[in-house]
């Protein structure tokens, strides 16, 4: 198992990925593409090196990408938004750090739902404040208005949706929304919404934000990534969407924690979001990866369970005839059959334990037939 320093393990990702970079292993564990990304991305980074600045650009990111994103999210979602409404990040990953250290003081209660990403409960807990995490329960992962309102304390001061979810794939419905929504105003919380896997949904529909609700517009964070748009994973282009008065705020911990974002990346990113094809073409790339990886685990004996959404299939063990619980499956994996894969324990409270193990699917079709191979021959 991996170290613990001051509350905070080593994340499973860079354990898993750290167990792969030799070589010697199948990385069906963190999520990112085995390609380089988009051409067409790098080579407008490349251009941008050469041709403009890369000195200091404004702490809220280049002018190009902050109306980029608005414009993305009024062309795809139907938000009214504009420049002022964007501050740009390193990465998704900053814009949580950011927006929980702005949002969060010491004692405030922050609603998570579990399975969570694993840098929320952490990050909450280092800014003062105390996780209450209400339960999500397999196959469908439902939000359930008595387990989040039984939570709710005059101390309650924000949840943090992550939708739609890893590393589960599943979907909010347009009502779960309407009652976080519903809650959101009249327990009057602050809403952190993780959407970074938004544009990669499988099942046709738009991406809903708890930001387009009426009410909502003044107490939510939209945090979004080009790491997931783009499969750019390295970029770490990510940013927070707010009204001015709360990206203000926002803006304040961004300031401390980087202050600004490499300048080449961003011009990149602003001028893929105006292309609507090349979204659509990875989009489609990841359809082909996750029926592929699909296919092969069905007749290989694994149940998949469903999750239209993310880079993740996860797995059922104990409906796969598999005896183990899914720390020590993907410890033996990555161990006995040369395969990373998450277990969704990682999601999770230390020391819970559950039967589902988490594989990425964006993968070469080669690395996911030998992945997977390798599991059912290990099994
Ligand atoms: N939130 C979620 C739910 C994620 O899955 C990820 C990365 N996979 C992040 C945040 C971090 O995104 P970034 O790489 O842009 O920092
Ligand atoms: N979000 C990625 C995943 O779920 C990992 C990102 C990270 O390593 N922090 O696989």
């Amino acid at each position: 198992a991996h170290p613990v320093y001051a509350g905070m393990g080593l994340t499973i990702f860079e354990y898993m990925s750290g167990l792969c970079r030799d070589g010697s292993r199948v990385n069906l564990g963190q999520g990112f593409p085995d390609d380089f990304g988009p051409a067409e991305l790098r080579d407008a980074a490349a251009r941008a090196l050469s041709e403009r600045s890369s000195q200091y650009p404004p702490m809220a990111g280049v002018p190009e990408l902050r109306e980029g994103v608005a414009a993305f999210y009024g062309r795809t979602q139907g938000l009214p938004l504009a420049a002022e409404n964007v501050i740009v990040t390193s990465g998704a990953t900053e814009a949580l750090t950011a927006a929980i250290l702005a949002l969060v003081s010491a004692g405030d209660e922050v609603l998570l739902f579990a399975p969570s990403y694993d840098l929320y409960a952490p990050m909450v807990r280092r800014a003062g404040g105390v996780p209450v995490f209400v339960p999500l329960r397999p196959p469908h992962w439902r939000y359930l208005r008595e387990e989040i309102e039984a939570r709710i304390t005059p101390r309650t001061r924000a949840l943090i949706l992550n939708d739609p979810l890893n590393p589960t794939g599943s979907v909010a419905s347009e009502a779960e929304l309407a009652m976080l929504a519903e809650i959101c105003l009249s327990r009057d919380l602050v809403a952190i919404c993780d959407e970074v896997w938004e544009a990669v949904r499988f099942d046709g529909k738009v991406h809903r934000s708890l930001l387009a609700f009426p009410g909502m517009e003044s107490r939510t964070v939209k945090i979004g990534s080009a790491g997931k748009l783009f499969g750019l994973t390295g970029w770490k282009i990510g940013w927070m969407v707010a009204a001015p008065a709360l990206a203000a705020v926002l803006g304040r911990a961004h300031q401390f924690l980087t202050f600004t974002t490499m300048p080449a990346t961003q011009y990149a990113v602003a001028e893929g979001l105006a292309v609507a094809d090349l979204m659509a073409a990875r989009l489609a790339g990841w359809a082909a990866t996750r029926d592929h990886l699909n296919g092969l685990l069905a007749e290989a004996g694994f149940a998949a369970l469903p999750g239209p959404a993310t880079w993740f299939t996860c797995i059922d063990l104990a409906a796969s005839g598999i005896a183990l619980d899914d720390a020590t499956f993907s410890e033996r994996a990555v161990r006995e059959a040369l395969v990373a894969t998450i277990p969704i324990s990682a999601f999770l409270e230390q020391g819970e334990r559950t039967a589902i193990v988490r594989l990425c699917h964006c993968k070469d079709m080669v690395t996911l037939s030998e992945g997977v191979s390798r599991l059912e021959e290990f099994r």
